[in-house]
């Protein structure tokens, strides 16, 4: 050892003694005391950091995570383009921390037709580091230890850890399905709130409740009776609604999205919530944003001005511009909000051939770019999957992208835990995907069916 190390004795024992010496003083400087902040306790698990590293790992189809794999249209790349390389060369500053003047101006006149109410674009718009931020405040500003917070299941996963990092106490309530039509696929507007079972969450305690319309993962969109049950029940027992609307514009077969602010005693009480990485096809410039009476959004300002402060100006500009095309095209073919729901409608229609055709029971969904599908025939075509506290399908998807290269998203990651196993039959497809992309899906599933009869 001495001579293969070229050293001698005295400078073996010196390097030793060094050593021990260093080792003793990271033990005696190690910290003893937890470092975990007690509200992370029981929230630092992520589907999202598993599933995206394991689509990362494997070659495969990504049908996981919502994005989309096509380029968002010309005139708002262009607008991108022209805010950071203009002759404007302020859009490369901050700009007002609320909001930068041009897309609250831009919001506030799009949003308040669609609501029905006048908008101060100072003072009932705040512009957010996209929908995830604009949820954070919510939480933050308006939920306090002891107050409950009614989720609606199944949920984007976000929320639950949002309100318990709030100090806030999730209460759950399912939506439940009722079977489909004898030969007809099950619709997503087949999963009904029932009214006596949501009216038993609300109790002293609760603040506020989470809605979700257009529902992700499920893809349900509210009918007006089921807004109207929500909000006389808010209303009834003073409660706050957090309404997600992200997915506001992918509605499909003439379904309507009803806002639930416009909806009587409901503006007063209702923060809306959406996200312009979902209305323009880029969700990575993450721009997303509030609506809502200045009595509430005042301390949603609050948080944003001491956290993040400020979403970056070019990104909010080109936004700006994006709306006001959107303004003067509203309800015509032109509109890219128009265009992206017919295109997305076909994109669904296709995803649920190739699932049906290789034995998985899709359940149509009336919006959003996702769709829930069964896997419960798959049981007994997968090779036996090592039994463990993971949900089932989870497992699944583990093997579907080692084995077929595609990826999907456990459904059971929306649910809260007493619940995942109820639901652990059913994946998440994402189908805001280009032709090529939903292609090479179809061809995965129809050798896979082909497998499975022995062809
Ligand atoms: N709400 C829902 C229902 C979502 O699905 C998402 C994104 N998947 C968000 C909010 C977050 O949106 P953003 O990317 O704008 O932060």
């Amino acid at each position: 050892m001495l001579r293969r190390s070229g050293l001698s004795l005295g400078q073996y024992f010196l390097r030793r003694k060094n050593r021990a010496r260093f080792s003793w003083y990271l033990n005696k400087t190690k910290m003893s005391r937890p470092v975990q902040a007690r509200r992370l306790e029981g929230v630092d698990k992520n589907i999202w950091v598993e599933f995206v590293k394991l689509a990362a790992t494997y070659p495969n189809v990504n049908l996981g995570q919502g994005f989309p794999d096509f380029s968002p249209p010309d005139f708002v790349k262009e607008a991108f383009v022209k805010a950071v390389s203009g002759e404007n060369i302020m859009l490369h500053q901050y700009t007002r921390a609320f909001g930068h003047p041009a897309l609250v101006t831009n919001l506030a006149r799009f949003f308040g037709k669609l609501l029905g109410q006048e908008l101060d674009p100072m003072t009932n718009v705040l512009v957010t580091v996209g929908a995830y931020e604009a949820l954070f405040c919510c939480f933050q500003a308006l939920v306090d230890e002891g107050d409950e917070v009614i989720i609606i299941e199944p949920f984007f996963d976000c929320y639950e850890p949002m309100v318990k990092m709030a100090g806030g106490t999730p209460v759950f309530v399912q939506l439940r399905s009722k079977a489909a039509e004898a030969g007809k696929l099950m619709s997503s507007g087949n999963w009904k709130l029932d009214p006596a079972e949501l009216a038993s969450r609300f109790t002293k305690q609760t603040k506020a409740i989470v809605l979700n319309s257009p529902n992700n993962p499920l893809g349900k969109v509210f009918t007006r009776e089921e807004m109207e049950l929500i909000a006389d029940l808010c209303v009834k027992h003073d409660v706050l609604c957090f309404s997600d609307e992200v997915y506001e514009w992918m509605v499909y077969d003439g379904k309507e999205h009803i806002r639930i602010a416009s909806l009587p005693g409901m503006w007063d009480r209702t923060i809306t919530i959406g996200s312009a990485g979902k209305t323009f096809s880029t969700t990575g410039w993450k721009v997303g944003w509030t609506l809502g009476p200045d009595r509430l959004l005042k301390h949603l300002r609050t948080v944003h001005q001491n956290s993040v402060y400020h979403c970056p100006t070019a990104a909010q500009e080109a936004v700006a511009q994006a709306f006001q095309r959107e303004f003067d095209n509203y309800g015509k073919q032109d509109s890219y909000f128009v265009q992206l729901a017919q295109e997305l409608q076909q994109k669904r229609d296709w995803l649920v051939r190739s699932l049906v055709a290789a034995g998985m029971k899709p359940i149509v969904p009336e919006g959003t770019y996702f769709l829930m599908a069964d896997i419960s025939e798959f049981k007994s075509e997968v090779p036996d999957l090592p039994d463990s506290d993971e949900p089932y399908d989870s497992r699944f998807i583990k093997w579907m992208i080692i084995n077929k290269g595609l990826v999907a998203i456990p459904v059971s990651a929306f649910y809260s835990t007493p619940h995942k196993r109820n639901f652990d039959h059913l994946i998440r497809f994402c189908f805001v995907k280009e032709e090529a992309t939903l292609k090479a899906a179809e061809d995965i599933l129809q050798q896979w069916s082909l497998g499975k009869t022995g062809q």
